[in-house]
């Protein structure tokens, strides 16, 4: 629900706050450019909605509206009838580190996730941890770099390698231990959305569950920042409603990922998913949440994992999530997505082409944007 409030009616904020609180809501303030700011009601308002004529007889209140969109949490611009509408801000995700850094999806700058597929031995994770910082000092873009690590793998074949489980987040809480930096791992199952999510930093929704309804909700309830990927055969809007079904829970720490479509895949490397880069554009269009790109998943094979993330880059994403090994030798040793990991001093190169762009070619960007209006 959207409440349309006079502005400086502090008690009635209140008010309808305490009653938000009730019903498992919580209220999004914007401020409007006339004298009144809208109160937009955050998470399923239908028993909240119920209250209709209470709220509309609170003092300083000229209107109640349902939206009429299928995604009203997420949604970038929220409609109404009779042309109603409620513009609202792009979101920033935090995630904060041991080192006191709050790594900022959609603060403006990009956002380097980087690790190994999976973690499978603490000297490996270690290694690579290590050297993300190093990544980081070198570039003074510390506050910027996150790991990755998933310890519960999806694997289309059950004799294939699955993680290390309960074990790999161990190794991941290490690593951010000697490290500081904050870690996102894979979450699978409803039922672990507790226990993973007290260790980890961000929850990974992967591909194959992205539209597991029960999980994705879990995910909402618990509230800690998540990472949801495209399912590989979703439609853009398909996803919006993923998130939603998340932020419905009244969580709205989502990040977007688009990580490709499966496509007519080439046996021999090049090309394992479809990037659909335009999707990127349209879901900073559409909705508020910030969006990365995963050129690992994209790419499947390590050769072309630059160029995919240089393109994305041409489409203003918040970030990225890349999958690295420390060194080349490692590669035989990692037992899931080894083709398309990118060795860490590579991916140091990759990551000063992004800040280049960044720097030299994405103000360019937006001011073309700009003119044609579509920013
Ligand atoms: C992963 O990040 O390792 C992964 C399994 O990703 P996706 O769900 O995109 O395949
Ligand atoms: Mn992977």
């Amino acid at each position: 629900m959207i409440i349309e409030l006079e502005r400086g009616r502090q008690a009635t904020l209140d008010q309808i706050r305490d009653l938000a609180v009730r019903f498992g809501n919580r209220v999004e303030l914007s401020e409007g450019t006339g004298v009144y700011d809208t109160v937009h009601i955050i998470g399923d308002s239908r028993e909240f909605a119920s209250r209709e004529s209470y709220i509309l007889g609170l003092p300083g209140v000229r209107a109640a509206w349902q939206p009429t969109g299928g995604y009203k949490n997420i949604a970038r611009v929220v409609r109404g009838n009779e042309g109603k509408a409620l513009h609202r801000e792009r979101r920033v995700v935090e995630v904060k580190g041991l080192d006191g850094k709050a790594r900022r999806f959609g603060g403006g700058k990009h956002i380097f996730v980087c690790g190994p597929d999976s973690p499978q031995t603490l000297e490996q994770t270690l290694a690579t941890a290590r050297m993300a910082r190093e990544v980081g000092e070198k570039f003074g873009i510390l506050d910027r770099v996150m790991l990755r690590g998933g310890a519960f793998k999806p694997r289309t074949r059950p004799t294939d390698w699955r993680g290390l489980g309960m074990k790999g987040i161990a190794i991941m809480d290490a690593a951010r231990e000697e490290t500081g930096l904050p870690y996102v791992t894979e979450v699978m199952d409803q039922n672990l959305v507790e226990q993973i999510g007290a260790h980890a930093d961000m929850l990974q929704i992967g591909t194959r569950n992205a539209q597991n309804f029960d999980l994705l909700e879990a995910v909402g309830r618990f509230g800690k920042p998540a990472i949801l990927k495209r399912g590989f055969g979703n439609e853009a809007e398909e996803w919006f409603y993923s998130a939603e079904y998340i932020a419905n829970q009244g969580n709205l720490d989502i990040v977007l990922c688009e990580r490709g479509m499966k496509t007519l895949y080439t046996k021999g490397g090049y090309c394992r998913n479809q990037p659909d880069l335009n999707a990127c554009t349209f879901a900073r269009k559409q909705t508020i949440l910030p969006i990365i790109f995963d050129p690992s998943h994209v790419a499947g094979d390590h050769r072309i994992v630059a160029e995919n993330l240089m393109a994305a880059c041409g489409h203003l994403v918040d970030g990225s999530i890349t999958e690295t090994v420390h060194t080349e030798a490692w590669r035989r040793e990692q037992l899931c997505d080894a083709g398309q990991a990118l060795v860490m001093d590579q991916y140091s190169i990759l990551v000063e082409a992004v800040l280049e762009y960044e720097t030299h070619v994405a103000p360019k960007m937006k001011a073309i944007l700009r003119m044609l209006g579509t920013d």
